[in-house]
C-alpha cells in the first residue's frame, strides 16, 4: 500500500500517531496542531511550544527563481507561522540542513543572512542545529515559543455560531508560483508572496486573546477548515464571495488557465491566519484596528463544510495542498 492509497499525507499522520499513543501530563496537545504545546517548563506557567517545518529542493524551493536570501527568510517564516497560529511567542531556532557536496559557500552564507534577517524581524535566536550531505538540499527548522495559558490558540476550540475570519489575502503564493511555472512575467506582489513570504506574527498577538479556535494557512483555506473542523467536531459555511483575493492572483488565475478560487483554496503557503471568534468579540478586533475578512461561520458538525456561492449553489469543501495526493 502507497502512501496516496491511504488518503495522503494527513491520513499518513494520523496513522503514525496512533502507533504511539503514549500520554504524558505535561504534554498539552501532541500531534495534530500546528506546535506541540508543553507545560512544567516555565516558573509563570506558560506553556512551552514546539513547531518544525521542512524545506527541500525542488519540491519547496527552487535556487533558479529564489536567492539564497529568499529560501532563508521562508525557512524561518514557515516556522514561525505555526508559533503566531498557537498565539505564541517565538524564541529560540534549531536549523538541520542537508546539502549537495558541491554546494558553494556563498550560497549557505547568503541562505543565513536571509534566515538573520527573519530572525531579526521576528524575535528568533539560533540556537543550534544539524549538517549533513544528501542528493537534494532540505532546510529543516524546528522552532521553539511560549504562551500564556489565556492566549493558547488551538485548532480545537471552534464552536458553532463562531465567525471564521482570515487575515490578509488568499491565493497570491500559488498565483506566483503558477506565473513562474508557466515562465510568464510575474508581478512584484505575487512574487513576493511566493518567494519572500511574511507570517502575521504582527497580528497573531491582538488576535489571539479574543479568538477562539487559530491556525495558519499554509495548506490552502480548504484544509485549514476542516482541520478546524476535524479537531472542533464542527462543520463550517465558507462564503466564496467573502474570501479575500486579490486583484494580481484573478489576473494570474486568467493568465495561466486556472481559477483564482483554487489558489485560495488549495494554493497554499500564504502564512496569514484562519481562526474563529465570538460574534460579540469581533468588534474588540475592530476597536484595536485589526482589519480582518470575516469568511463564513462555524456550524454544528451535522451540516457538514460547505462552500456557498452567491448563486445558491452549495459544494463540499474539500481540497487543500497535500504532500502526497
Ligand atoms: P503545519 O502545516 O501546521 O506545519 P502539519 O500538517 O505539517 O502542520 O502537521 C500537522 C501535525 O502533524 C503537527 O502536529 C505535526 O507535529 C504532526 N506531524 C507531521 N508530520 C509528522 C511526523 N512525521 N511524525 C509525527 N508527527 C508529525
Ligand atoms: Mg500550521
Amino acid at each position: 500500500m502507497k502512501i496516496h492509497d491511504i488518503g495522503g499525507e494527513f491520513a499518513l499522520i494520523d496513522r503514525m500517531a496512533r502507533q504511539s499513543p503514549v500520554i504524558h501530563p505535561d504534554l498539552v496537545t501532541g500531534i495534530g496542531d500546528d506546535a506541540a504545546v508543553i507545560g512544567g517548563w516555565f516558573p509563570d506557567g506558560d506553556y512551552l511550544l514546539v513547531t518544525t517545518d521542512m524545506l527541500v529542493e525542488t519540491r519547496h524551493f527552487r535556487r533558479d527563481w529564489a536567492t539564497a536570501a529568499q529560501i532563508g527568510n521562508k525557512s524561518v517564516a514557515c516556522n514561525v507561522s505555526d508559533i503566531a497560529a498557537m498565539g505564541g511567542t517565538p524564541t529560540f531556532m534549531f536549523v538541520s540542513l542537508a546539502l549537495e557536496r558541491d554546494t558553494q559557500v556563498a550560497w549557505v552564507e547568503t541562505l543565513y543572512k536571509g534566515m538573520a534577517q527573519a530572525c531579526q524581524r521576528y524575535g528568533v535566536v539560533l540556537a543550534g542545529g544539524d549538517t549533513t550531505q544528501a542528493e537534494a538540499a532540505t532546510i529543516s527548522i524546528t522552532l521553539l515559543g511560549r504562551v500564556s495559558p489565556g492566549n493558547l490558540r488551538l485548532r480545537s476550540h471552534a464552536r458553532p455560531g463562531e465567525l471564521l475570519c482570515v487575515t490578509g489575502h488568499l491565493g497570491g503564493s500559488a498565483a506566483g508560483l503558477a506565473l513562474l511555472a508557466a515562465g510568464l512575467p510575474t508581478p512584484p506582489y505575487l512574487k513576493e508572496k511566493h518567494l519572500a513570504p511574511v507570517c502575521r506574527l504582527d497580528l497573531s498577538p491582538l488576535i489571539a486573546p479574543v479568538a477562539r479556535a487559530m491556525i495558519d494557512i499554509s495548506d490552502g483555506l480548504a484544509a485549514e477548515v476542516n482541520h478546524i473542523c476535524d479537531q472542533s467536531g464542527t462543520g463550517a459555511e465558507i462564503d466564496v464571495k467573502e474570501i479575500p483575493i486579490h486583484p494580481a492572483v484573478h489576473d494570474a488565475a486568467r493568465q495561466t488557465g486556472n481559477d483564482p478560487l483554487d489558489f485560495a483554496l488549495s494554493g497554499g503557503e500564504d502564512f496569514e491566519l484562519l481562526f474563529s471568534i465570538p460574534r460579540d468579540n469581533k468588534p474588540l478586533l475592530d476597536e484595536k484596528g485589526v482589519s480582518v475578512t470575516v469568511v463564513g461561520r462555524v456550524t454544528e458538525a451535522t451540516s457538514g463544510r460547505v462552500l456557498s456561492f452567491p448563486t445558491g449553489k452549495r459544494l463540499a469543501l474539500s481540497g487543500g495542498y497535500d504532500h502526497f495526493s
